[in-house]
C-alpha cells in the first residue's frame, strides 16, 4: 500500500480550475520531485495535500496510509505526519520560532515536550543548518533574510520529524551556501530512510545531494510526464517547451 495516494484528483480555487485529474503515488520513503513552469499548479498541490481550506477538490481524492484523506483539517493531516514547508514564509510577530516549533510539535505529538530537551535538540539541529542560536528567541520569520526564512522551514520539519514533508520552492532565491546547507539539512531527514518527501523546485542545486525515485512535470494543472531522476537533467537542459506545445 503507497504512503499517499492521489487518484483523479481537481482543484478549484474560486471559479478557477487549477488542478485536473492529478495521479500521484508516493511509497514510504520515497523522494519524488516535482517540477513545472510557474502557474502550473504545484503550490496548489502541495497545499491541498496539506488541507488547506482556500482550495476547493471538485473531483478525486487523496488517501494518506490507506485512508481517505481529502476532508479533513490541516490540523488533523499535521497530527498524522504531513508537513509542508511554504514557498513564502509568513512572519509571525509575538511568537518566538523556539515556541513556534515546540507548539507545533507538541501539537503533532500529543504531549508536551520537555523545554531542556526540547531546546538541545533544536540547538542541535540549528547547528547542523548553520543558524546562530540567538534566533530560537527572536519572532518567527521577522526581519528574517530570504535564506533564513527557509532554513527556519527545514529547521522546523527536522524536529517535527514528518512521515511525508512537501518541500515547495524551499532553495529558490537562496545564495550557494545557504543552498548547500539546506540541501544538508534535507539529506539529513532523508538519510533517517522513514519520511518520505515530494520536493518542489526548479534547479537541482538542491537535488544533488539526493537521491531521487521519481520526478514528475506538471503543466497546467496536470502532470504531463512522470519518470525517474533522469528527467531532472532532462528539464534542466531542454526545458518545459515541449510539454507546453503537447
Ligand atoms: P506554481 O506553484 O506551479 O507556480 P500555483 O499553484 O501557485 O502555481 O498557482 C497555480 C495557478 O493558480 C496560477 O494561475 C495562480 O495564479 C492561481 N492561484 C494560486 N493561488 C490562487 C489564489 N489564492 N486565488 C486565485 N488564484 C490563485
Ligand atoms: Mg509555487
Amino acid at each position: 500500500m503507497a504512503l499517499l495516494e492521489i487518484k483523479n484528483l481537481s482543484v478549484k480555487i474560486g471559479d478557477k480550475q487549477i488542478l485536473k485529474n492529478v495521479n500521484l503515488s508516493v511509497e514510504k520513503g520515497e523522494t519524488h520531485v516535482l517540477m513545472g513552469p510557474n502557474g502550473a499548479g504545484k503550490s496548489t498541490l502541495g497545499n491541498v495535500i496539506m488541507g488547506n481550506e482556500n482550495y476547493e477538490v471538485t473531483e478525486g481524492s487523496i488517501i494518506y496510509k490507506g485512508i481517505d484523506i481529502t476532508e479533513t483539517s490541516v490540523t488533523e493531516r499535521a497530527k498524522n505526519g504531513i508537513f509542508l514547508s511554504f514557498q513564502n514564509p509568513i512572519e509571525v510577530p509575538g511568537i518566538t520560532l523556539s515556541n513556534f516549533i515546540r507548539n507545533a510539535k507538541d501539537e503533532v505529538e500529543g504531549q508536551k515536550n520537555r523545554i531542556w530537551a526540547f531546546r538541545k535538540e533544536l540547538e542541535a539541529k540549528m547547528k547542523l543548518l548553520n543558524m546562530d542560536k540567538e534566533y530560537a528567541d527572536r519572532d518567527l520569520n521577522v526581519g528574517f533574510s530570504g535564506g533564513e526564512k527557509k532554513k527556519a522551514e527545514i529547521l522546523q520539519m527536522l524536529m517535527l520529524n514528518p512521515v511525508l514533508a512537501i518541500l515547495d520552492e524551499t532553495d529558490s532565491g537562496l545564495d550557494v551556501d545557504a543552498v548547500r546547507t539546506v540541501s544538508e539539512g534535507v539529506k539529513d531527514f532523508q538519510e533517517k530512510g522513514e519520511g518520505a518527501m515530494i520536493i518542489i523546485t526548479h534547479s537541482t542545486r538542491i537535488l544533488d545531494a539526493l537521491n531521487v525515485d521519481k520526478t514528475h512535470i506538471l503543466v497546467n494543472g496536470t502532470i504531463v510526464r512522470s519518470g525517474d531522476s533522469s528527467l531532472v537533467s532532462e528539464i534542466n537542459e531542454g526545458g518545459f517547451e515541449k510539454y507546453l506545445e503537447q
